[in-house]
């Protein structure tokens, strides 16, 4: 019995290492595995993608193709808008005469702080760039309306327009004396420094006819005997943004606010102001900025006719300032 009991202690100690041994071993394996599973996880994702990873990686070619459509519209856009600039400088606003429409800084790119909020990320390049595009058709499209409404205006007056702009010669032509006075630059003869002379210059008789070049509204008329600046001078408004200056004339004909139609006498040519010799000084002055009045001689000047004025006019001057 004693034997007994002392084997079924033994056998009972031994089940009990066993048993022991076997736990042991078990969560050996699992760490083993769960080591050897970490490990390839680890180098698969760092040879392999992962399927989220694969689809990360989708997504993101996804929405750079995007974009890439989205700034090739754009650009689509930005020379549909050019041609139509194009063709509204070169062929609309021909049609009434009218010069080219400029907004001041227009074409000036906004200050790079204003994309600072697109900056912190992979994208931020990219979404900057197309952001910086829109912003430039934004500009075109805003200059581009205010032109073509400026010239629906322009059609709505089309009549009146024609009438009032400046398009005929201020003088007869067969009294001119001399060489016309250029506009723009020209070297002063007596000063010698370049200096800028704002209408052209037709010597004459005193007392020789001017005649006003468009239909308007006299804006002012000053009368003066001084030596100095323009002397006696008309000026008329003819709208649409067009005046006419007149200056140095002996007498005038007409009084502020006097309704004018084209080719009406207005005054008679003299020598007042700062002039050297008897002459008309005329201006055409388009949105508040003298323009070269030859353009507006004859709106139906052949190509001949123009080249023969050119020839006529030179850096004379017959005024001494
Ligand atoms: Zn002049």
């Amino acid at each position: 019995m004693r034997r007994k009991s002392q084997n079924n202690d033994t056998t009972g100690g031994q089940r009990g290492v066993l048993h022991r041994i076997k736990s042991y071993r078990l969560i050996r394996n699992l760490l083993i595995g769960f080591i050897v599973a970490s490990v390839i996880n680890l180098l698969f994702s760092s040879l392999f993608y992962t399927p989220k990873m694969f689809r990360l990686a989708d997504e993101r070619r996804e929405l750079e193709m995007r974009y890439e459509v989205l700034q090739n519209r754009i650009r689509s856009s930005q020379r549909k808008i050019d041609e139509i600039r194009h063709r509204d400088n070169l062929v609309y606003r021909p049609l009434f005469s009218s010069d080219t429409l400029s907004i001041e800084g227009i074409y000036t790119p906004y200050a790079e702080q204003k994309y600072a909020h697109l900056q912190g990320n992979d994208f931020s390049p990219m979404i900057t760039s197309v952001w910086k595009e829109m912003d430039q058709l934004a500009r075109s499209l805003y200059l581009e309306s205010k032109s073509l409404d400026e010239l629906q205006i322009l059609s709505k007056d089309k009549e009146k327009f024609s009438t009032a702009i400046p398009a005929i010669w201020p003088i007869d032509r067969s009294l001119l004396r001399n060489k016309i006075g250029a506009f723009g630059y020209r070297m002063h003869p007596k000063l010698h420094r370049w200096k800028f002379h704002k209408g052209v210059d037709m010597a004459g008789r005193v007392g020789d006819p001017i005649f006003a070049t468009g239909d308007g509204v006299v804006e002012s008329v000053i009368l003066s005997r001084a030596r100095t600046g323009y002397g006696t001078q008309v000026v008329i408004n003819h709208g649409f943004g067009y005046k006419t200056r007149y200056a140095h004339l002996n007498k005038s004909h007409v009084q502020r606010g006097d309704s004018i139609k084209r080719g009406q006498l207005i005054a008679d040519l003299g020598n007042t102001g700062i002039s050297t010799a008897p002459h008309l000084h005329y201006e055409v002055i388009y949105r508040n900025s003298p323009v070269n009045p030859i353009n507006y001689f004859d709106k139906n000047m052949s190509a001949e006719a123009y080249k023969s004025l050119m020839n006529q006019i030179q850096e004379e001057t017959y005024e001494a300032e």
